[in-house]
């Protein structure tokens, strides 16, 4: 027998928690993929997807990868969850993902890369930040060195180092613009054997946000995805989103990805309300953003919304970087709604139904 660790997204509104219970299995296969663990369910009623008379909500395995917390023979399992009758639960994005996808996204072949920005917090401040009053000023953090600029390193370097032997598509790592705040990547890295697909590397993100909280528990410390978690003359955080398709990366691509901001230009206050909680805060304009009112796109351009990365343009294809997803998106939403808009697929009625 061996530890499974199931883990699934919770009811937490405005943002979705993670919740995991750990469990021994029977697994006798070298590499097990979801099939190889068995459905389970939880107390909905203690995580607010179900009413205490009828509490049980099912767990169904999607993604399994290493556990490297525990390490051995150990997995995490990663959950959608359903109903009693079967049907995806309310709280379950993945499932609009799979609709979105298999109405049409799929054949368009969309990569995607997510770029996690977090801030280390201890006793509510970010780390660096002195207990009373500030640090000194923005300009020498980002992609800092020395224990006057990076602060938590051994954290991100944790992370980075459980990531890679979990399997996931983790891509790279900085500190960033705010003492206590870093980044790591996640999706396509440029390997033909990888799958940056978007339920794959969606569901990588959320396995690699489990083992960053679970690695900042054990030193005591919060890691923060708010978005903008100090007021004030210091950046946010983002989940800026890089995503193509067959079309953007075939050769004249950039045309594909001309026709693919255009469509995002006519839905900019769709995408913005599935971009995360507070992000007016974050999107003002300044600190590296484009305000929460204007859509804009731009070459290289970091005051924009979309942004062509000098790389693209110069090769005339490739991808896009949404920069508006906040810190706390929910990869799946921002996946989903990335695919509809770019490859024209409705995505205005709740597409549950069709996903099971
Ligand atoms: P930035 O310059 O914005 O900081 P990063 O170096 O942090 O960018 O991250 C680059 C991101 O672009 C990664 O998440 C990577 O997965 C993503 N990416 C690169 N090429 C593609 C592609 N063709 N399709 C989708 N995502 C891509
Ligand atoms: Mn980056
Ligand atoms: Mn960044
Ligand atoms: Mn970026």
């Amino acid at each position: 027998m061996i530890f499974a660790e199931y883990i699934w997204l919770d009811a937490t509104q405005p943002t979705q928690g993670l919740r995991s219970k750990t469990r021994m299995v029977r697994c006798d296969v070298e590499t097990p993929g979801p099939r190889d663990f068995p459905d389970w369910s939880f107390d909905g009623s203690s995580t607010s997807q179900a009413d205490g008379s009828n509490s049980d909500c099912a767990l169904a395995p999607v993604c399994v990868v290493k556990d490297p917390i525990r390490g051995g023979d150990s997995y995490l399992v990663l959950c959608e969850v359903f109903n009693a009758d079967g049907s995806p639960h309310a709280t379950n994005m993945r499932a609009s993902l799979r609709a979105v996808l298999n109405a049409g996204a799929l054949e368009q072949d969309p990569w995607i890369g997510f770029e996690q920005e977090y801030t280390l917090m201890k006793a509510g401040r970010p780390l660096g930040f002195p207990t009373e009053g500030y640090p000194g000023p923005q300009g020498p953090y980002y992609c800092g060195i020395g224990a006057d600029r990076a602060f938590g390193r051994d954290i991100a370097e944790t992370h980075a180092r459980y990531c890679q032997e979990a399997g996931l598509l983790y891509y790279g790592l900085n500190a960033e613009v705010m003492p206590g705040q870093w980044e790591f990547q996640i999706g396509y890295r440029g390997d033909d054997r990888d799958d940056p697909s978007l339920l794959n590397a969606a569901d990588h993100l959320w396995i690699a946000r489990y083992i960053l909280h679970r690695i900042a528990e054990k030193a005591g410390l919060i890691a923060s995805l708010e978005n903008k978690p100090i007021k004030g003359d210091w950046n946010g955080a983002g989940m800026h989103t890089n995503f193509s398709t067959l079309q953007t990366r075939a050769e004249g691509g950039i045309e594909a990805i001309r026709k693919a901001t255009e469509r995002l230009s006519h839905r900019h206050d769709h995408h913005i309300s599935v971009y995360g909680d507070g992000l007016a805060d974050r999107l003002t304009g300044l600190h590296e953003t484009c305000s929460i009112s204007d859509f804009k796109v731009g070459n290289a351009d970091r005051g924009a919304s979309i942004r062509i990365p000098l790389g693209v343009e110069l090769n005339g294809a490739g991808y896009f970087e949404d920069r508006r997803p906040g810190a706390n998106a929910d990869t799946y939403r921002v996946a989903t709604t990335l695919a509809a808009t770019v490859c024209e697929i409705d995505d205005t009625q709740t597409t549950h139904e069709k996903a099971a």
